[in-house]
């Protein structure tokens, strides 16, 4: 089974536009969702152009506040107080990376956490690891959700994960373990990756090493969700050698078209959270 993840993402924003325009009866009010983009790198500039998009798209106002790559720290962490304050803002994002004159952990730490659509505060970081309720970074919750719409018990399943960036490995680990997932956290310096693959039942990828993840590496009937983005000059491949190993899975995520579309549509989801929190 190829996991449709433009399908999946569709599916999330319908559900996220119809909830919000059930609050704008309700509360006579919608999420607004600002984004703070440093510069002018350009998969920065499509990644925000996009979250402006998909916003519109289910009725979130959106604002994108530019800055030149040379701005001061102070003046982005002066404008991150300011959206703290203002409560017609319910989420802020501050797009990375950043230029390397402004300390990402300062910028991260301002952003108010029940503002934090990102998840990367360490309030929101400290809750997901407790077990409480938290904003999670979109990219691991998209592919919880991907997960779940194959499996939805995933109690006992021994689950790699393979990765350990704040952004993708580390969260997604919490929140197997939460499902009660035996979870494993490969990174670059485990010792022997395939066999450590060839146990799981289900293996995320989270690496940046086109096709690293080999079909004698995969269990038969594993659940394989590949985040990767690697370019190469056969085009976008992900961290998993997908024609070998789609032969012989479960379910396995396609890149592009799997994990990708979801992390924008758990922006929105995040959003709409912190909004309904806010105003309740
Ligand atoms: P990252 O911060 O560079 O982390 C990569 C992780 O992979 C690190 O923990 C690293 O180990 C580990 N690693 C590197 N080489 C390895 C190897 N040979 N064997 C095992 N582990 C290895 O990357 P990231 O930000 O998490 O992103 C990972 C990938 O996801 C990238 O391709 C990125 O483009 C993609 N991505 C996709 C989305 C999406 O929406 N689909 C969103 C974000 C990122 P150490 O910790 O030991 O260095």
């Amino acid at each position: 089974m190829i996991i449709d993840g433009k399908k999946t993402a569709a599916k999330l924003r319908a559900d996220i536009k119809k909830q919000i325009s059930e609050l704008k009866i309700s509360i006579n009010s919608v999420p607004c969702l600002s984004v703070i983009l440093v510069g002018e790198d350009p998969a920065s500039k499509i990644y925000v152009k996009n979250k402006e998009k998909y916003s519109k798209e289910v009725g979130i106002n959106s604002e994108v506040i530019k800055y030149p790559e040379n701005i001061e720290e102070k003046i982005i962490l002066d404008k991150i107080k300011e959206l703290n304050k203002n409560n017609k803002v319910s989420g802020i994002l501050v797009q990375l990376p950043l230029p390397k004159h402004i300390d990402k952990r300062k910028i991260i730490e301002t952003i108010l956490p029940s503002k934090d659509v990102d998840g990367f505060h360490p309030v929101n970081v400290g809750n997901l690891s407790s077990g409480y309720e938290s904003n999670v970074p979109c990219t691991p919750l998209g592919c919880f959700l991907l997960l779940k719409e194959v499996e939805s018990d995933l109690n006992g399943k021994h689950a790699v994960v393979i990765g350990r960036s704040n952004l993708n490995g580390k969260p997604m680990a919490q929140l197997l373990l939460k499902e009660n997932c035996t979870v494993t956290i490969a990174h670059s310096k485990t010792k022997n990756l395939k066999s450590e693959c060839s146990r799981a039942d289900i293996i995320i990828a989270a690496v940046g090493k086109p096709k690293l993840i080999k079909a004698d590496w995969v269990k038969s009937q594993a659940i394989v969700i590949d985040v990767g983005i690697n370019k190469t000059d056969t085009g976008i491949v992900g961290d998993v050698d997908f024609d070998e190993v789609s032969k012989n899975v479960r379910a396995i995520t396609p890149v592009p078209g799997g994990v990708g579309p979801m992390t924008i549509a758990c922006l929105l989801h995040n959003t709409v959270e912190c909004f309904k929190r806010a105003n309740s």
